[in-house]
């Protein structure tokens, strides 16, 4: 099992955290004014790419806090955390 730090409660165990998808994707300004195939594209489709990738993790058996975290996709290994509404700071590439 990995740890997973928490930038308020610092690391614990993945089993107290949920996964909640790709970082950064921006509500619609207009909602109402985007096509179907607009608005299929903002709910469904998210990249997929292999090696660092920004994600949502809600740290729902501790502090129930929103964050984003940096996840390199083919190692499983967390690069980076950081809190919601921070930049996204550097990750050093392997
Ligand atoms: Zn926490």
């Amino acid at each position: 099992m990995q740890l997973i730090p928490c930038p308020w409660c610092g690391p614990r165990e993945e089993a107290e955290y949920h996964y909640g998808g790709q970082a950064h994707i921006a509500y619609p300004d207009d909602p109402q004014g985007l096509t179907d195939q607009e608005w299929a594209q903002y709910v469904f489709f998210r990249d997929n790419p292999k090696g660092p990738f920004a994600e949502r993790w809600m740290h729902s058996a501790g502090c129930r806090r929103w964050f984003n975290a940096v996840r390199d996709t083919a190692t499983h290994r967390l690069l980076t955390v950081y809190r919601s509404g921070e930049p996204r700071p550097e990750v050093p590439t392997p």
